[in-house]
């Protein structure tokens, strides 16, 4: 079976795709510093050559900042797009690596062979698996995989300033059947892809009272102290259940479907490790749900600031003009930014008294992106990671943002399989950056597989 002699194809030759990605975890492309500029281009310049080795069409694509790298493979079936990063975050602070992070190495450790260097995980030892596993299939195959284009970018860690324009300017060109990105990690050391992604809403509240700040012992008891006003308010924004109040919240939330729930259930998340990292021990989310639901599938309304009133040094007896606070509310699919902030300011207005006024202040807002799991490739890719790893992968969501999915979405119409094989104790953007030997090697079986079973 051709899979079979591309897998141990992989295995043949592992030295030499660690050798190459060494290479490429030696040139410094931080791109959030000028001073690497140099180096980023190098970092390019290093992915053309080797793309083209592998018989990609391949070129750097000059921008405002940073290059980007396309390469385009023509061949039959569906087009797949692979995403990537080639720059890296800043080394600092130097003095807690323990070898100099633009000289990788090779590395025993009492949790086995690692891969050390910046970069190593986030997100060069990534894209490698890649392209190590068109490397072996072309060597078995006498080609490539199906039809592909690869689409590098280089300034995923200074916040992308020229993707969404260069994706626009090239939209014909990029616009694909499916993307993948490879720029995640396993779950809980379980294989996974990431089909749901959490939006954004968010407000800013100022309450007025009285027309300038007042004498608590003149006025208080008969005037209106804006702060309890806004605690009251806030405070009713959750029940005892921990479920948001405010009318309408739930309307169009969508019920997870079964078998994603019971593909969560099989991940065996830890919530008390996961909330005992940070000092806490129980699940603070609607107590009727599971903590990845809470995490993942449903929304939330989180007061990220309140302030108002005296906050230095001794204290003063005043009964403040204002109280202000900052929001902002995870969305799942479904939700609308702009409903869901309408419905909070309807909530806050219908509270304040007659003589009392509020105002707010728009934050921008992201719907929730949700990926077409219908698609076959979805599954296809699913057994395949599952075969690889020896254990169920499940379609997972994440609590946050990837702007890179949504933008793929956006600007060119496509979903995206997020696929990726870091581990939580990779240290990306931290010192000793690491990416595991078998994460690597397993990376690249993985993609194999994958398309051995959605490419042509
Ligand atoms: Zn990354």
């Amino acid at each position: 079976m051709t899979l079979d002699t591309v897998l141990a194809r992989i295995d043949e030759t592992l030295p030499e795709a660690v050798d190459r990605l060494l290479e490429l975890l030696r040139i410094p492309s931080v791109s959030t510093d000028p001073a690497f500029a140099e180096a980023c281009g190098e970092a390019a310049d290093w992915l053309v050559e080797d793309l083209r080795d592998l018989g990609f069409d391949a070129s750097v694509r000059p921008t405002p900042g940073h290059p980007m790298v396309v390469a385009r493979a023509k061949g039959p079936g569906k087009h797949i797009l692979f995403y990537g990063h080639y720059d890296v975050q800043p080394v600092d602070p130097l003095n807690l690596w323990d070898r100099d992070p633009f000289d990788p190495e090779l590395q025993d450790t009492p949790r086995g062979r690692v891969i050390r260097g910046r970069g190593a995980s986030d997100d060069k030892g990534q894209l490698m698996t890649f392209l190590e596993a068109c490397r072996a299939w072309k060597a078995v195959h006498g080609n490539l995989p199906g039809n592909l284009t690869i689409f590098l970018e280089g300034e995923e860690e200074s916040g992308s300033p020229s993707l969404v324009p260069f994706m626009e300017e090239n939209a014909a060109e990029l616009r694909a059947d499916l993307a993948l990105i490879c720029d995640t990690g396993l779950f809980a050391g379980k294989p996974a892809i990431v089909t749901m992604l959490r939006g954004l809403a968010g407000d800013e509240v100022t309450i007025t009272g009285p027309s300038k700040d007042l004498h608590s012992g003149m006025y208080g008891g008969l005037a209106m102290n804006p702060l309890r006003l806004l605690t009251r308010i806030l405070g009713g924004m959750f029940d005892d259940q921990g479920r948001v109040t405010i009318p309408g919240f739930y309307d169009d939330v969508r019920e997870l479907p079964d078998e994603i729930r019971a593909q969560w259930q099989g991940l065996g998340f830890d919530h008390a490790g996961f909330l005992g990292e940070v000092g806490l021990s129980l699940p603070a989310g609607e107590q009727d749900r599971t903590p990845l639901e809470m995490l993942w599938s449903r929304p939330t309304a989180e007061i990220n600031g309140m302030w108002g009133g005296y906050q230095g040094a001794g204290s003063k007896t005043v009964i403040p003009s204002k109280a202000f606070a900052k929001l902002t509310f995870r969305l799942v699919p479904g939700m609308d930014p702009d409903k869901v902030q309408t419905l909070f300011r309807d909530w806050v207005r219908a509270q304040v008294p007659a003589d009392c006024t509020v105002s707010f202040t728009p934050k921008a807002g992201a719907p929730a992106s949700e990926m077409a799991v219908g698609d076959p490739a979805f599954e296809a890719a699913r057994l395949a990671l599952s075969e690889e790893w020896g254990q169920p992968a499940a379609f997972v969501g994440c609590g946050g943002s990837i702007p890179i999915a949504g933008h793929f979405k956006t600007v060119l119409g496509m979903d995206a399989m997020l696929i990726g094989f870091g581990r939580d104790d990779d240290q990306i953007h931290s010192p000793n950056e690491k990416y595991d030997l078998e994460c690597f090697h397993k990376g690249i079986r993985s993609w194999a597989r994958v398309l051995d079973r959605i490419a042509g």
